[in-house]
């Protein structure tokens, strides 16, 4: 895999803007809600692997308008997650959230 080249964009953006919010209270409480709802179980592989972090993944990615919501905001494991973000897997978003209702 060819190395990805250093990202500076990120130097030019407030960082203390999205630490911020995912500290707050709010943040939180978003994650440990959505993670009950998915019963702190991946919604990708649905494997449930207590020694492994949990992350909240954003479908919709803030960067694109994305927000702190439960519709937007799913369980997955750190594995899914590295996935997800490398595009490596695709996800069918409609199943989980059928899945999600019944
Ligand atoms: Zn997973």
């Amino acid at each position: 895999m060819p190395k990805r080249p250093v990202d500076w964009s990120g130097f030019a953006f407030p960082k203390g803007g999205d630490h911020h919010r995912r500290n707050s209270p709010e943040y939180k409480r978003l994650r440990a809600f959505v993670f009950a709802l998915d019963s702190y179980v991946c919604v990708v592989c649905r494997m449930y692997n207590p020694t492994e972090r949990l992350h909240m993944h954003h479908r919709k990615t803030k960067g694109s308008g994305g927000e702190d919501t439960i519709a937007n905001c799913y369980t997955v494991c750190d594995r899914c997650h590295r996935n997800i973000d490398n595009q490596k897997e695709w996800i069918d978003w409609e199943e989980i959230d059928e899945r999600r209702r019944t």
